[in-house]
């Protein structure tokens, strides 16, 4: 087993890892069922592993952690108030977990890691001049409490029967689907609103807190403006249209909260013990803030980037005609200028 990494790295000292990435074969023509079955079920999958320890998260929160439905009638301190430290405490332990390993511990050094750059200090573009601290901040005070504000909205309509509730037991079939289907939905409803944000005057409003993590770590993932996070976390209003048992609701906002550590690690592998490395990577992401203007999207199964042109899939051939885009693009303005 590969405990230590020794491969291929730029003159920068960034790593180069296998490329080209490859999006998922879903949507691919001609058809292709067995690449689309060993992508579904097959190890690393859609399921194996994330996905299945992701789809954990609302299992346990909505058995064993989420207030009885009758409780959630009314809009009471208690029950919001717990819901509020059980998404802190989510949060603490996953993306705590991710940071704390990798960064604070640095228990495999720059083994598998994108860059062997560590997080800025003394840097005066973030809040207490530190890249941690800023993105501890955001986190802390805006992303979790936006995120509860709609989880607690959410649950107190579906309390109230306000919402298109479908229940488990009768529609099984349905409602498995749909919670298998919500990582796509939510990378659908992350690309639209990135796409949107990356507009001129809403980036240099909102969106170029987060791109000042050039060089990610997992607490970057969460440190947006709040504008952002309102946009972010708005997939929940999906649930007040669509059939959904409340557990959807739980599984796409907890999705979109505590997956991007892992989206924002900067290590394509964690070593765990006696040798054994599980692929971790969004080398597609970390491509995002490397260059800013392509992969919005995710490198899931619906390929948004590559159907509008802004798939960056890690070589330098991908490089030069995002550059050519760029130049294009300018060429443009100028002319319309003049
Ligand atoms: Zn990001
Ligand atoms: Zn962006």
């Amino acid at each position: 087993m590969q405990t230590k990494f020794d491969g291929p790295r730029d003159k920068r000292g960034d790593w180069v890892p296998q490329v080209p990435l490859h999006i998922a074969p879903l949507m691919d023509w001609p058809f292709r069922p067995l690449a689309i079955l060993k992508w579904l079920f097959g190890y690393p999958g859609y399921f194996l592993p994330w996905g299945l320890v992701y789809m954990a998260f609302p299992i346990v929160t909505w058995q064993w952690l989420t207030p009885a439905m009758t409780d959630m009638q009314n809009f009471h301190l208690g029950w919001i108030a717990y819901i509020l430290v059980r998404n802190y405490a989510m949060v603490a332990l996953v993306v705590g977990g991710w940071q704390l390993r990798l960064y604070w511990l640095k228990a495999q050094g720059t083994d598998f890691k994108y860059t062997t750059r560590w997080p800025a200090k003394g840097n005066s573009i973030f809040l207490f001049k530190d890249q941690t601290l800023d993105n501890l901040f955001w986190t802390v005070a805006s992303a979790v409490p936006m995120w509860t504000a709609y989880e607690v909205a959410t649950l107190w309509a579906y309390a109230n029967h306000l919402l298109p509730y479908v229940s488990w037991q009768d529609h099984p079939v349905y409602c498995t689907l749909l919670f298998c289907l919500i990582p796509m939905i939510r990378d659908v409803h992350f690309y639209l609103v990135h796409r949107l944000i990356h507009w001129g005057p809403l980036y240099r409003w909102v969106h170029y807190l987060h791109h000042n993590n050039v060089n990610v770590e997992p607490i970057s993932g969460l440190s947006m403006h709040p504008v952002e996070h309102l946009f972010y976390f708005s997939g929940a209003l999906l649930h007040w249209v669509l059939p959904s048992h409340p557990i959807h609701l739980l599984f796409h906002l907890q999705h979109a909260a505590i997956t991007p550590a892992q989206g924002h690690a900067g290590f394509e592998r964690i070593v765990m013990a006696d040798g054994v490395a599980v692929k971790t990577g969004d080398y597609f992401h970390y491509l995002h803030h490397k260059y800013f203007e392509c992969n919005y999207g995710a490198d899931g199964p619906v390929p948004l980037d590559k159907w509008f042109g802004s798939f960056h899939d890690g070589t330098n051939a991908s490089t030069e005609a995002m550059n050519a885009r760029f130049m294009a693009r300018a060429k443009q303005k100028q002319a319309a200028g003049g």
